[in-house]
């Protein structure tokens, strides 16, 4: 099965018993036993019928073995954590989604799981980091918002070489595009509030694996800590998958003519985008994924121009979150990464005029002209 056909007939789809060509929404908290023990579901936090649809599609799209859905990527995250204990060390992608942050220098580590922050587009960084405690390597590729790519066949090696678990939040580059997996990862999380759901009406996480034990391990967390999606809220994101091919595609195509209108930009002095040949990775992300996203950063010229194409676009809307139908704008530094010190903030590259475009599926014309007045400072 290829790409597209697979996020509309992956997983279970279809519902057996009526016929119905999408799986019903079963909002049931308690399943009837046909004897004591002799149940295909049990209770709603264990499994549910529409929850696991999902979890089938999501274990189908990701090329793994088993699917978990939580109640937000953050969740999601937070589930696989609970893979270690106390004592035990990981290596983390340096400019990580600040929520992720945040989860491991504010609750990870007070649970005693340390977190050492590198680049890890260099190796010999990550083997520097690695210590006796070490225990797994959380990435992001590419990350955000600077949209750096790490080298997941390689590191996926390394980790192997040493025993270690690779985790790759897929999140950006979604399955449509990249497949951790395949790549030689062990787990790929993802928030699918983002390009999985894709019309920002769900708040949503996921874990795929390939490995049998490790699913078993995880399914006894996600049923032990309950962080897990509802009914209602897993069928809209079975809805917003089976068109993630279609919406990449074009969400690619106003990306890449937003880039060349930006690059001419005599008010935007720096782009980040994975497409672009001069970008850092470019070479690396198109080695192990099939598209380069819908995500854009740039440097303003000033503040004051940041500040302006932040408040005057329309189509843009003003909004933290990403990879919806509809195009928003941020400033990461005082939006999604505010909850980053300032210090590390301006370490990496997260400036104050660093604005993000989350490219959605409107006319590029339109967005083009949106840019171009907020780009204007009188
Ligand atoms: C949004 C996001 C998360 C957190 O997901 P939530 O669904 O908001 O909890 C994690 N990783 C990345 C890359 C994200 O963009």
């Amino acid at each position: 099965m290829r790409k597209k056909t697979q996020l509309i007939h992956g997983g279970i789809g279809m519902d057996a018993e009526t016929g119905a060509v999408t799986p019903p929404i079963h909002p049931a908290s308690t399943f009837k036993q046909k004897g004591i023990g002799n149940f295909q579901y049990e209770y709603g936090r264990t499994g549910n019928p529409t929850r696991h649809a999902l979890e089938s599609l999501l274990a189908d799209i990701e090329s793994g073995a088993h699917g978990f859905a939580f109640a937000s990527g953050l969740a999601a995250i937070t589930a696989v954590m609970k893979l270690f204990s106390s004592g035990d060390h990981i290596i983390v992608t340096d400019d990580v989604y600040g929520g992720t942050y945040r989860l491991f220098t504010k609750i990870l580590q007070r649970e005693g799981i340390a977190a050492t922050f590198v680049d890890t587009e260099d190796q010999a960084a990550v083997a520097r980091a690695r210590t006796s405690k070490t225990k797994a390597i959380f990435i992001e590729t590419p990350t955000n918002p600077l949209l750096k790519v790490t080298d997941i066949r390689k590191l996926a090696s390394y980790a192997q070489a040493e025993e270690l678990l690779l985790i790759v939040d897929n999140t950006f580059a979604t399955p449509y595009w990249q497949n951790p997996l395949v790549l030689g990862a062990d787990i790929v999380v993802h928030s699918a509030t983002k390009y999985l759901g894709g019309h920002s009406d769900v708040v949503a996480g996921a874990v795929v694996v390939k490995d049998e034990k490790l699913a078993e391990t995880l399914a006894f967390i996600q049923n032990a800590t309950g962080a897990v999606l509802g009914p209602t809220d897993s069928w809209l994101l079975m809805r917003g998958i089976k068109t993630l091919g279609v919406r990449m595609e074009e969400i690619e195509t106003n990306a890449r003519m937003l880039v060349k209108f930006l690059l001419g930009h005599p008010n935007v002095s720096r782009i980040y985008y994975p497409g672009l040949v001069e970008h850092p990775g470019h070479a690396t992300h198109a080695l192990q994924a099939r598209g380069f996203g819908g995500i854009i950063s740039f440097e303003a010229a000033s503040e004051e121009i940041a500040d302006n194409v932040l408040n005057k676009t329309t189509y843009f809307t003003l909004a933290e979150s990403l990879g919806a139908v509809e195009s928003l704008i941020s400033l990461p530094a005082k939006m999604t990464h505010a909850s980053i010190p300032e210090d590390r903030r301006s370490a990496l590259g997260i400036t104050n005029t660093l604005v993000r475009l989350s490219v959605g599926l409107e006319d590029f014309e339109d967005l083009a002209e949106d840019l171009e007045i907020g780009l204007t400072v009188f």
